[in-house]
């Protein structure tokens, strides 16, 4: 039994190799090992915030453990507060998608995934967001990750997703240190300011300019009916100042 479980064991190993691509090896080269004692696990510096477009709990853990919907998340936040783990923190959860923050395109690799129940049309329930708050505070102190990457699935995926929805309460959040948040009345942009440029500096794709933009007013105007160009230019000013402030 033993021999023959041997056997099949390249085969099991190719088998896990299908559900995500290994890198490959360095092919052929010689490579000389040193092994240094320094070193510790590679950490998340980003959390990405979602809502799961169903309408109870259960559908959407249905989805997220459906071995053929192949999508899922770090947590699950209930909307009376309850927190589910569904993949460990060490572990790559499938949530992110095709993505882009700050240049890096991996960013199921590079973050928390954390998926809250709301079907995206009504409001996100007081406990739900309470608990979310404990959430962030231990999973940023755990990671040290800075406050300021606590962003939206829509930011990291500009034109494709536009979760969690214009009622999510960023404000709130930042209120809390969590995400950026500028308050009018805002000092006017200098002279020459690039909006496409700011939007690039605070971690928006410059490859979709306007889907960008559009994702950009959606979690930092909300509730604002409209904006001037130079509101927005206002707004990204003050957003990317606090980014860098936040940041020293
Ligand atoms: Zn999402």
């Amino acid at each position: 039994m033993k021999a023959f479980s041997f056997l099949l064991l390249p085969f099991a190993l190719s088998l896990l190799a299908c559900g995500s691509p290994a890198p490959r090896p360095l092919a052929g080269a010689a490579v000389r090992v040193e092994a240094s004692p320094n070193f510790d696990a590679r950490r998340p510096n980003l959390v990405v915030l979602h809502h799961t477009s169903n309408s109870n709990l259960d559908k959407a853990l249905a989805t997220l453990t459906d071995p053929g919907r192949k999508v899922s998340a770090h947590y699950l936040v209930g909307r009376d507060g309850q927190i589910v783990r569904l993949v460990d923190e060490k572990e790559r959860a499938w949530h992110a998608g095709a993505s882009w923050w700050g240049g890096n395109t991996d960013i199921n690799s590079a973050s928390i995934g954390i998926e809250l129940d709301n079907d995206g049309f009504e409001p996100f329930a007081d406990a739900q967001i309470d608990a979310l708050l404990g959430l962030l505070a231990d999973v940023l102190q755990r990671y040290d990750i800075p406050g300021a990457n606590v962003v939206g699935h829509a930011d990291v995926a500009p034109g494709r997703k536009t979760d969690p929805s214009d009622r999510f309460p960023w404000r709130r959040l930042a209120g809390h240190g969590f995400g950026l948040w500028c308050d009018e009345p805002l000092p006017p942009a200098p002279e020459g300011f690039d909006l496409t440029l700011a939007l690039a500096a605070l971690g928006y794709s410059p490859a979709a300019p306007e889907a960008s933009r559009q994702a950009f007013l959606r979690h930092y105007a909300g509730g604002r009916e409209y904006l001037s160009e130079e509101q927005e230019k206002a707004l990204a000013h003050c957003l990317f100042n606090r980014k860098v402030t936040e940041s020293r």
